[in-house]
């Protein structure tokens, strides 16, 4: 068992509610979801933090926004709005490290965040 959750995920070692798939990619629901709609993006690669990806992961991190727009349009949460947040190491309250954007959308949301 690889000691990453999100790559268990990915592996199907773990269950998961999958919204979107492709050879790059996955999205599936937060566990825990901050808003109506909570859906984290990950790429199938495990890069640990923010800070590990390299230039040559520069179109692989620009996929994570086209999905993510996919995703937001197939909960309809894209012309009222949605916001899409990485958290990066332990002050930006990380938890998993598999760098993974968090889309949330359903509710107004407040700024500056918490
Ligand atoms: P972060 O704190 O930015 O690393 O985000 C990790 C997110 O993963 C949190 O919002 C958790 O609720 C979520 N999470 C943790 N375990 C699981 C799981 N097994 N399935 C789905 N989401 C999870
Ligand atoms: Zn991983």
């Amino acid at each position: 068992m690889n000691e990453c959750i999100f790559c268990e995920i990915i592996a199907k070692r773990m269950p998961a509610d999958f919204v979107y798939e492709d050879d790059e990619i996955v999205a599936f629901k937060d566990i825990n979801p901050q808003a109506p709609v909570h859906i984290l993006v990950v790429p199938r690669k495990h890069y640990p933090t923010l800070l590990d990806i390299k230039p040559e992961d520069a179109e692989l991190m620009g996929k994570l926004i086209l999905v993510a727009n996919e995703v937001a349009k197939k909960f309809n949460i894209h012309n009222r709005g949605f916001r899409l947040v990485f958290n990066c190491n332990r002050e930006a309250g990380q938890s998993i490290y598999h760098v993974h954007p968090h889309l949330l959308g359903g509710r107004i949301m407040m700024w500056p965040p918490g």
